[in-house]
C-alpha cells in the first residue's frame, strides 16, 4: 500500500439499528467465549506458563472476571528478549514487502473482527461503545499507515551526486524492541507501538500493561494467525516494575519504545543510560508519558463549541486520556456565561456500566485509579471550590462522577498536576495574554486548543502555545492517525510523533554505502 492511499478507517454509526444489533451480538459472543479465558505467554514461539497467574475484573463490574495471566519473573523476560534477539536476522532479513502483507492481513482481518475487539475494550478497560471503537479503528490505522511508512523507507534515500563514487544511504533495523504500552489505549497504543517496530524489521517482546493484558493477547494471537512468525513477536505478563525493568535492563535490548507515566518513562531513560555487561549499543528510547491539557476560551468564539469541546475533552473516557483537557482557561468576560452552560452539561453525566448502549461514561481503571482521583478532589476543595461531582457513583465498579472545580491559581497542584481522571478545572484570566502565559506554565506540552474568532489570536496561539499537538475551535483529543500525528513536548516525552510521517525513523538507523567507481 503506497501511504499516499492510506485513509482513516471510519467510526461506527451506532444511530443505525444494524450497528447496533451486531454491537451487542459481540458483547454476548465475548462474554461467553471470550472473557474467563486463561491466556498463555509465548516466548521463543512456544507457550509459556508462569507457576502463578493473576487475574483482571471488569472495572464496571467487579464481580465478573475478565481473564487469567501468567505472571512471570525476571528469569522468564530475560530469556524473552534472548529469543528476540536470536530471532533478528532472520527477520530483518525478510523482504519488507512480506512483513508489510502481514501486517495489512492482519488489519483487514481485525476490521472484520472489530465490534468483538471493541467489546472487550468495554469489558476489560471500561470504555463506552464509541470510545471503543474508535480504539479499534486506529489500530487498524496504526497498522495500516506503518506498513506504508515501512514501505516507504525501504527505498534507497537521496543523497548528493559526487563523481566516482555510486553513493546510497538505507534504513536497517535496530534489533531487539521492548514494547511497554499502557492501559488507556490497550490496543490501538499497544498494537502501534509492536507494529512500527516490528514492520522496521525488529523484534520485539510486548508487555502489556497489567490491567489490560487481555486485549493485548487477543491481538497477539490475530498477529500469530495472519502469518506473523511467533519468534518475532514474544508476549510476556507480569508486573511492569519486574519484568518490564528487568528487560529494559537488560544488555541485549537495543531500544525501548514506552508510552505511560512521567514516573515511569524518566525511571527507563535512566535506566537505559546505564551500560550493562556485554552490551555493545547506547540503546534508543521513543517516550510518550504524561499531560496537562488546557483549552483556553477567549472572549470572542462560538461559545456553545467551546463548552462541547470542553465536556467531550474533559469526561470522554472518564478523564483518563494523556490529552484529555483537565484545565479550561477562559476569559473572564464570558466566563460566567461559559460556566452557566458547561454545568448542566456535567451535571447530566451519569456513571453506568459501558457496555449498554448510550453509557458513555464509565468507570476508572481500577482502585489505585479512583483513589488518586478523590485524593485530587479533596486537594481541589483547598485549592478552590466544587461546582460539580466530587463524590463517587456506584460500588459494584470504581466509578467517580464527572467534577469541576472553579477558582483553581494557575499555580495550584489541581491545575499543574495530571490527575488522569474526571476532574476539571476552571481557571478565569483576564485577557489573552495571560490566557497563553497560563496554558504553557507546567512541566507538560502534549495538547491544547484555542476557541477564538480572532485571526491574530489564532495565529499568535498557533506559534506560541507551546505543546506537540495544537487544536483551534475543536477538542483537544481525539488526534487521527496519519491527520494528527501524535506527540509532546517536554516532561509528555520525546514527541514521537505516532501516526506521523517520520514515526518509522525512530525504530530504524541509516547505514551509508560508498563504493568507488572508475
Ligand atoms: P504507567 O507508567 O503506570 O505504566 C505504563 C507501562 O509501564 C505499563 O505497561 C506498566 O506495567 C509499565 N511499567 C511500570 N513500571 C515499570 C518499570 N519500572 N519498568 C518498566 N515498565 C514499567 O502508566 P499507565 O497508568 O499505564 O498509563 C497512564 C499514563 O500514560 C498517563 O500518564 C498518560 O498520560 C500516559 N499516556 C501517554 C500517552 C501519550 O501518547 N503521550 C498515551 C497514553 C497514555
Amino acid at each position: 500500500m503506497k501511504l499516499s492511499d492510506f485513509r482513516n478507517e471510519p467510526f461506527t454509526d451506532f444511530s443505525q439499528p444494524d450497528n447496533r444489533q451486531a454491537f451487542e451480538a459481540a458483547l454476548h459472543k465475548v462474554r461467553d467465549e471470550v472473557l474467563g479465558r486463561t491466556w498463555p505467554c509465548w516466548i521463543g514461539g512456544e507457550e509459556v506458563r508462569g507457576e502463578r497467574t493473576f487475574e483482571s475484573c471488569d472495572p464496571g463490574e467487579l464481580t465478573h472476571l475478565i481473564g487469567n495471566y501468567q505472571l512471570l519473573g525476571e528469569a522468564e523476560a530475560a530469556v524473552a528478549v534472548e529469543k528476540a534477539h536470536a530471532a533478528f536476522p532472520e527477520w530483518a532479513a525478510t523482504p519488507v514487502e512480506q512483513r508489510a502483507e502481514i501486517f495489512m492481513r492482519a488489519a483487514q482481518r481485525l476490521r472484520e473482527r472489530k465490534h468483538e475487539f471493541s467489546a472487550i475494550l468495554c469489558y476489560e478497560v471500561g470504555k463506552s461503545w464509541a470510545e471503543a471503537d474508535a480504539d479499534t479503528a486506529e489500530c487498524i490505522d496504526f497498522m495500516e499507515y506503518y506498513a506504508g511508512q515501512a514501505l516507504e523507507v525501504s527505498q534507497p534515500q537521496p543523497v548528493t551526486p559526487v563523481a566516482g563514487e555510486r553513493n546510497q544511504m538505507i534504513y536497517i533495523p535496530l534489533g531487539v524492541g521492548v514494547i511497554i504500552p499502557p492501559w488507556n489505549f490497550p490496543l490501538a497504543i499497544m498494537a502501534g507501538m509492536t507494529s512500527a517496530a516490528l514492520l522496521a524489521g525488529n523484534t520485539a517482546v510486548v508487555k502489556p500493561a497489567g490491567q489490560s493484558p487481555g486485549i493485548a493477547a487477543l491481538w497477539v494471537e490475530l498477529m500469530y494467525e495472519c502469518g506473523l512468525p511467533k519468534q518475532v513477536l514474544n508476549f510476556v505478563t507480569g508486573p511492569g516494575k519486574v519484568i518490564g525493568a528487568a528487560m529494559v535492563q537488560h544488555p541485549l535490548t537495543r531500544f525501548v519504545s514506552f508510552t505511560g507515566s512521567r514516573e515511569v518513562g524518566l525511571w527507563i531513560y535512566e535506566q537505559i543510560a546505564k551500560t550493562q555487561p556485554g552490551q555493545k549499543w547506547m540503546k534508543r528510547l521513543i517516550a510518550e508519558m504524561g499531560g496537562k491539557d488546557g483549552i483556553l476560551v477567549d472572549k470572542d468564539c462560538d461559545l456553545d463549541a467551546a463548552v462541547g469541546a470542553v465536556v467531550g475533552s474533559a469526561f470522554g473516557y472518564q478523564g483518563q486520556k494523556c490529552s484529555a483537557c483537565s484545565r479550561a482557561i477562559v476569559h473572564q468576560d464570558i466566563y460566567d456565561e461559559f460556566k452557566a452552560k458547561l454545568l448542566p452539561k456535567v451535571e447530566a453525566i451519569e456513571c453506568h456500566h459501558p457496555s449498554g448502549y448510550g453509557n458513555n461514561f464509565g468507570p476508572m481503571i481500577d482502585p489505585d485509579a479512583k483513589k488518586k482521583t478523590l485524593d485530587y478532589i479533596e486537594i481541589g476543595k483547598r485549592e478552590g471550590r466544587l461546582l460539580v461531582g466530587g463524590d463517587t457513583g456506584p460500588s459494584n465498579g470504581h466509578y467517580v462522577n464527572a467534577t469541576v472545580f472553579e477558582g483553581i491559581a494557575p499555580d495550584a497542584r489541581l491545575a499543574q498536576e495530571e490527575i488522569f481522571g474526571p476532574v476539571l478545572a476552571l481557571i478565569k484570566v483576564k485577557d489573552f495574554d495571560e490566557g497563553l502565559a497560563v496554558a504553557n506554565n507546567t512541566d507538560y506540552g502534549l495538547t491544547g486548543s484555542v476557541f477564538t474568532d480572532d485571526p491574530a489570536h489564532k495565529d499568535r496561539a498557533a506559534r506560541e502555545f507551546h505543546v506537540g499537538n495544537f487544536y483551534i475551535n475543536r477538542k483537544c483529543t481525539g488526534a487521527l492517525v496519519g491527520a494528527h500525528p501524535f506527540g509532546g513536548f517536554n516532561m509528555s516525552g520525546t514527541d514521537s510523533k505516532a501516526g506521523g510521517p517520520d514515526y518509522l525513523l525512530q525504530f530504524l538507523q541509516a547505514k551509508t554505502i560508498s563504493e568507488k567507481i572508475q
